[in-house]
């Protein structure tokens, strides 16, 4: 798949579900509504789907949401996908988790052929976790990494930069990281969907990050590359790799090589442009991909330039009304 701007599109995020066991300030307001069941891509759809964009050439499929691992029987999808990378059609299957659910399924996604797992921490203070997280406890998390080393899997931490919340955490973060031999990825807030609070209070530079950090740290730039829209250096003291993905501070979209499906068969082209395409309809309409095909390549035919996200002012309403959780991280 080749879009408009000659960029090469193999990289494909599912959300598979909207809903979660935590409620991140920065992500979902306390009280959300989640879709009616009804409204979801079953297991099988979703396989479907799925399969149908590996055929059209995505190469590296993540599993994300809300929380991926809070969907009900998720490791029948994950298992029957697993088929793909025995195939050799799928290079890699992986996902973006909480944690939460890790301890209890760790094992199981290294046998689906999973190596790799984003996990989200935003600090390692237990109080201040739950703060963030609302719902969350780090203790849990942690017992996840835990299982998740010893099953095989390779962890990045994925970090939200929050002003006044963890700005002056990242340091002993990183150094935690690196010490388990974990990457660390830091993100800057992005203006997705109603929260309870300012995203004006919460947004960080990490241009700032980086340059505090680099007072201490001797940070060399890599050329590695995730797939990902994260730019990495290798930090010299701890010999591990810390990522920023900086939507704000700086524009990623050229190389962009990847589209969004939620969870109701919504394709995103463009995590930060509201335009998009439905995919539930051709595939329910007819048990042949064809018509699944042909809406795949209309929309990847107006896959955006790029997003043009500015933090909002204080007091007006955010880039894009959808939350993080329904697109997917
Ligand atoms: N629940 C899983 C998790 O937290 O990893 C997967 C979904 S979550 C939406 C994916 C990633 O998006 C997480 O790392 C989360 O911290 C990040 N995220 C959520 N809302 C965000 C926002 N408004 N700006 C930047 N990152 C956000
Ligand atoms: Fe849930 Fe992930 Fe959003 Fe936190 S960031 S509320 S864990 S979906």
């Amino acid at each position: 798949m080749i879009d408009p701007f000659g960029r090469t599109v193999d990289y494909l995020r599912v959300s598979v579900t909207d809903r979660c066991d935590f409620r991140c300030v920065y992500c979902m307001a306390e009280d959300m509504t989640f879709l009616p069941k009804r409204d979801l891509l079953t297991l099988e759809e979703l396989d479907r789907m799925c399969s149908g964009f590996i055929a059209k050439g995505v190469k590296k499929l993540r599993l994300t949401g809300g929380e991926p691992l809070v969907r009900k029987n998720i490791m029948q999808l994950v298992r029957s996908l697993s088929r793909h990378l025995e195939s050799g059609a799928l290079e890699e299957l992986t996902l973006t988790t909480n944690g939460s659910q890790l301890a209890k399924y760790a094992e199981e996604l290294f046998e689906c052929g999973v190596r790799r797992v984003n996990v989200s921490i935003d600090t390692l203070d237990h109080a201040k976790f739950q703060k963030i997280t609302r719902w969350g406890q780090l203790g849990k998390v942690m017992e996840g990494l835990e299982a998740a080393r010893k099953a095989g899997l390779a962890v990045k931490i994925n970090a939200v930069a929050l002003k006044g919340v963890n700005e002056f955490e990242i340091e002993s973060m990183m150094t935690w990281a690196h010490g388990e031999g974990f990457d660390l990825t830091l993100i800057e807030t992005m203006p997705l969907g109603e929260i309870d609070e300012d995203r004006t209070d919460q947004y960080l530079p990490l241009s700032l990050v980086r340059s505090r950090l680099a007072e201490k740290y001797t940070l060399n730039e890599l050329t590695y590359k995730t797939g990902g829209p994260a730019r990495y250096v290798e930090v010299a003291e701890t010999g591990g790799r810390l990522g920023f993905i900086t939507p704000l501070t700086h524009n990623f979209c050229e190389s962009c090589n990847r589209v969004r499906v939620t969870c109701t068969g919504t394709l995103f082209m463009c995590l930060g442009q509201e335009d998009a395409a439905d995919l539930r309809e051709p595939m329910r309409a007819s048990e042949s991909n064809d018509l699944l095909y042909e809406a795949i390549d209309e929309a990847i035919g107006r896959k955006p330039k790029g997003h043009d996200f500015v933090i909002e002012r204080k007091g007006e309403g955010p880039a894009v009304g959808r939350h993080m959780s329904m697109t997917g991280g």
